[in-house]
């Protein structure tokens, strides 16, 4: 028997050996572990008896953490890292090798783009293709090709991925699928359904959703046969095959690279986790009941929400996803200044995080988007009007209040 999400989460902590009957994992702080007999040392320091040894490489409240991570993405296994682009670059780093090549979408998170230039000056080749249609993803693969890399809903502007096109691809070619799944959370989907590699969070997001905490993991579905995979180093082919990978990436990605989840993060990531899918039903709610309105809006030109019938992938959203997330973006029409509409705003932060309890907007081909220059921004269709909204869970009347209070005072200039 499967139990509902939300208990999985609320249980996880228990699952395991339970510390003083504390009914969730307690916060450990410590730098190393210390073991009666230098036998015990040498047992956990070779992988032959479960523990730990030295906090970069993970501590038992992070450990907690990556369990519960697994539970909701049905995953064999979990790392975490310091933050979501330290999962990205970590795992890519303990997986490439030069001369690789990398097939990934063009409608990335800015500095997930940003990384990926870097990928090519330390000698991978990497091919950003328009992975809403899975057409395209297949064009690109080379006989080089490890990896292909895309995010369910683009941020900013809401392209959903051929998620099961490129898993079908990804499955046939046995080509390693890396799904960044920060937008919709595992309380609306499971990358395994479409059969993703790797799943990849920014728990900073969503999955705190308090803005209290920066951490990002990386998930092995158990789907991908890493015997095929050529970059694995004998020391990690140890046990069963479904473990290879995350093990590589443990050890050279968290260990060697050292971007490690403190553990105080990771214990306020674990709380805000257990309330996860109660904040997404209450902010996708909010953030459909937005974008409704705002469709409406005739200083408005263009809304980008899954969930609006207009949106190019509605249909796919529709049958993925458990709802549409709680991400929107708008264009305003010719004359209004995006920024005379975020000025307006009362209750809305102008801020450039996401996925908080808070409603956040910003401007983004001014801040998030600046750096890559107007061209790349064309590429990904990121208008210069463009605001994207991060939409929260206040009252849904006191949200619609705060946007109308503001078109009105802009109708009126
Ligand atoms: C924020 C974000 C990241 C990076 O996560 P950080 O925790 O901020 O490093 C990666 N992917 C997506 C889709 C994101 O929104």
């Amino acid at each position: 028997m499967t139990r509902d999400i939300t208990t999985r989460i609320l249980h996880a902590d228990r699952l395991g050996p339970v510390e003083h009957g504390a009914v969730l994992k307690p916060l450990h702080i410590a730098t190393a572990y210390g073991y009666g007999t230098a036998e015990e040392l040498t047992a956990v320091f070779q992988g032959q008896q479960s523990g730990h040894v030295y906090g970069r490489q993970g501590n038992p409240t992070t450990a907690a953490l990556e369990t519960k991570i697994s539970l909701m993405e049905d995953a064999v296994g979990t790392v975490c890292f310091a933050t979501g682009m330290a999962a990205i670059c970590s795992t890519m780093m303990a997986l490439l090798k030069q001369g690789d090549h990398v097939v990934a979408s063009q409608y990335l998170f800015g500095n997930t783009a940003s990384w990926m230039n870097t990928l090519t000056q330390l000698g991978c080749e990497v091919s950003l293709v328009d992975a809403t249609d899975a057409a395209n993803v297949r064009q690109a693969l080379r006989p080089n090709t490890r990896m292909v890399f895309v995010e369910t809903v683009a941020n900013p502007r809401t392209q959903v991925a051929d998620l099961a096109g490129i898993g079908k691809l990804c499955t046939e070619r046995e080509v390693l699928y890396i799904v960044d799944s920060t937008m919709s959370t595992p309380a609306l989907f499971q990358p395994k359904a479409v059969g993703a590699s790797l799943v990849l969070h920014s728990l900073s997001k969503s999955i705190c959703g308090h803005g209290n905490a920066l951490g990002g993991s990386i998930s092995d579905t158990g789907l991908f046969d890493w015997s095929k995979y050529p970059h694995l180093l004998p020391a990690y082919r140890k046990g069963p095959a479904p473990g290879w990978g995350l093990l590589q990436i443990r050890k050279k990605g968290l260990r060697d690279m050292g971007a490690t989840l403190s553990s105080e993060h990771g214990h306020r990531i674990a709380a805000g986790a257990e309330t996860l899918p109660l904040r997404m039903a209450r902010a996708c709610d909010n953030a459909r009941a937005l974008a409704q309105w705002l469709q409406a809006q005739p200083l408005v030109s263009k809304v980008h929400y899954p969930g609006l019938a207009s949106h190019a992938q509605h249909a796919r959203a529709k049958e993925l996803f458990k709802d549409f997330g709680a991400l929107l973006a708008f264009e305003t029409v010719e004359g209004v200044d995006p920024f005379d509409v975020l000025n307006a705003l009362e209750l809305v932060i102008k801020s450039s995080h996401l996925g908080d309890n808070r409603t956040l907007a910003i401007p983004v081909a001014r801040t998030i988007f600046w750096e890559m220059g107007a061209e790349q921004r064309e590429s990904m269709d990121i208008a210069d009007s463009l605001i994207r909204v991060s939409v929260g869970i206040e009252a849904q009347a006191d949200l619609l209040d705060d946007f109308k209070q503001a078109f009105e005072k802009l109708s009126r200039k």
